[in-house]
């Protein structure tokens, strides 16, 4: 990893009249959708506190329009801020991730794939935003929600210290220079890091690079006729309604229809790679059906059927800040706290946990109930969570073309998004400084586990060679490893946990007896921490913990959002437990 001090000097007093100046609680800096995520749930749960976003004119920029595909957190988090309706009503429905490994990858006359996806629907589904209109409706929500605008773009920051307000000052859309200042402000000005680099510095990795290229296609036909697809079951829903990824040599591909009312069809179709492992160059619609030609021609025949609406890419554009919270009230969110690696599609809802997090020390400060520790676990842990999911995936490049390893590497991280990171979330861990404090004790050293259980699927893998859909009907069963119901009371998070090494435990032995036990020596070590993790989560860790267990906060109040209504019974209960 490499650091980039990228810090810019800046004067320490905006040079202006203080009677010029506009005061406020909070600064958001950027509109684009962080910065309305965190001025609308800031506003909704401080709503005594003055909220201004400061942003130009959506309609003044080229937005680089990602994010489309929502998962369990940022469709929460979305409910919770009063949008559930809105989402019901105005975007498409997401079943949820599906995958497509090509039994041979290096041959384009084969158009057969094992597709994975949950067989059953989940219980919470989720939603792929049309983006422009998405941002357009979510400024209006915030506006309504009493949120307050200043199109402009900011010229100069200075931080304040010892108590001191922020300084911020603005050129309006009227060319003019306002001067605002805040006790606390909100980074949510993406790549540019407006503030991020002027308060921190930014670690980007030097191999395992990530680059991007997408579009907007409208009016195609769908790739799914194309298709010999073989399922373990078939799914109980509508396919098509979901996230598609396409695996390949250090790439994937992502489809994501959305709803529109402009066009017969429409879709959000991108290509994500290693540009150490990826050689082609991809900078233009050519690039990219020559590229997608060779391994998917079914993806680049819907994609000449259609019309191009626009292109973006992104080259290496990996980066994460190297501190994202400070006690003296800057916080760096979305992209301009890092980018990452959509394959799971979490980057919103990693985002939706800062901003919860960000509300919690807000409001811990204006209590004084929160310590420099406490902000600096809850920073801990959201960096390590988002960390370990990027080193992961970043891994997963140079076999994602094995659809045998590839589909056991998503199983396994998988796991501990549905029995760990989920649960953990809801009941408040992440977001709680009591839970973040536990929390991070776990968080701490590498997950050595891992590692070698990626040894064991190349080791199987290999010894099973070219594989069918029987093999992988013979692995492990994706309906039964994900945990719908993450919902539950507080008091299940120790068998949930212990449900987590259980599932590691099993992914485990289950190849051990496809692969041969001869492969068992080099699991051992990890068959046996993982066992004693298991019974620590279900008979200790209660135990331990259970002052906090009774007063941690779960994340989500749930007042607003009609979710309610979607799970009456779980969350009554919940409630009541609680
Ligand atoms: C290829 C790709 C695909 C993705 N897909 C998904 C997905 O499917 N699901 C998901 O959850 N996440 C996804 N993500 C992650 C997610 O899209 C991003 O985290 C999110 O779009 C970032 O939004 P942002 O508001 O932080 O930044 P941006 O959208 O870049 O907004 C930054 C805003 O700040 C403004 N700004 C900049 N400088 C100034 C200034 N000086 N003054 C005022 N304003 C300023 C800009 O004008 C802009 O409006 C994806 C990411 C990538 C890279």
């Amino acid at each position: 990893m490499q650091n980039h001090p990228e810090t810019q000097s800046s004067s320490s007093i905006i040079d202006c009249d203080r009677s010029d100046i506009i005061d406020a609680d909070i600064i958001v800096l950027g509109s684009s959708i962080s910065g309305l995520m965190a001025a609308t749930y800031l506003k909704q749960k401080l709503p005594e506190l003055e909220v201004i976003v400061v942003g130009p004119k959506p309609e003044a920029e080229k937005r680089a329009y990602v994010g489309e595909s929502l998962t369990e957190i940022s469709i929460h988090f979305f409910w919770e801020i009063g949008f559930k309706d809105y989402l019901d009503r105005t975007h498409d429905l997401k079943n949820g991730l599906t995958f497509y490994h090509k039994l041979r990858i290096d041959d384009p006359a084969d158009y057969r794939y094992s597709v994975h996806a949950p067989g059953q629907s989940l219980h919470f589904l989720s939603r792929q935003l049309n983006r422009p209109i998405f941002d357009r409706d979510l400024r209006q929500h915030a506006a309504q929600s009493g949120v307050k605008f200043m199109i402009g773009k900011a010229k100069d920051f200075v931080v304040g210290k010892g108590g001191d307000r922020h300084q911020l000052s603005v050129k309006t859309s009227e060319n003019k220079l306002t001067h605002l200042s805040s006790r606390w402000i909100v980074d949510a000005s993406g790549q540019k890091r407006f503030i991020g680099k002027k308060v921190t510095t930014y670690t980007c990795p030097e191999t395992g690079q990530r680059s991007a290229f997408w579009f907007r296609l409208a009016n195609f036909e769908p790739f799914l006729p194309q298709l010999e697809i073989s399922q373990r079951r078939p799914s109980e829903y509508n396919l098509w309604q979901s996230t598609h990824h396409f695996m390949g040599h250090g790439n994937w591909i992502w489809c994501i229809p959305l709803k529109t009312i402009e066009h017969d069809r429409l879709i959000s179709v991108g290509i994500s790679y290693r540009p150490d492992l990826y050689s082609h160059s991809m900078r233009s619609m050519e690039d990219f059906l020559a590229a997608v030609d060779c391994e998917h021609p079914a993806v680049a025949q819907m994609v000449r059927s259609g019309e191009v609406l626009d292109t973006h890419n992104y080259h290496n554009y990996l980066y994460s800040a190297d501190e994202i919270y400070s006690e003296t009230g800057w916080f760096l969110i979305g992209n301009s706290a890092r980018m990452v690696d959509p394959l799971y599609s979490t980057g919103l809802a990693m985002t939706a946990i800062q901003i919860q997090q960000v509300t919690e020390i807000i409001q811990g400060k204006i209590a004084s109930n929160i310590t420099p520790q406490d902000i600096a676990n809850l920073s801990f842990v959201w960096r390590q969570i988002a960390m370990r999911r990027q080193i992961d995936i970043t891994d997963q490049y140079a076999t994602m073309h094995d659809p045998f390893v590839a589909h056991l590497r998503r199983y396994w991280n998988l796991n501990g998004w549905w029995n760990a990171i989920l649960p953990l979330w809801w009941s408040g861990f992440l977001t709680d400084p009591r839970g973040a404090n536990i929390l991070c004790k776990l968080l701490e050293g590498d997950d050595r586990g891992s590692k070698s259980a990626a040894q064991l699927f190349e080791a199987v893998s290999a010894k099973l060679g070219n594989v069918e859909q029987s093999d992988f009907d013979r692995t492990i069963d994706f309906d039964r490893l994900i945990n719908r119901r993450f919902d539950r009371s507080i008091s299940t998070i120790p068998l949930q946990l212990a449900r987590y090494f259980q599932w590691r435990l099993q992914i485990r032995w289950r190849l051990l007896s496809l692969g041969g036990w001869q492969l068992l020596p080099s699991q051992l070590r990890s068959i046996l921490q993982e066992f004693v993790r298991m019974l620590l989560s279900k008979y200790l860790f209660g135990y331990l913990n259970r002052d906090a267990l009774r007063e941690i906060k779960l994340s989500l109040d749930f007042d607003f959002a009609g979710a309610v209504r979607q799970d009456k019974e779980g969350y009554l209960s919940h409630k009541n437990e609680g």
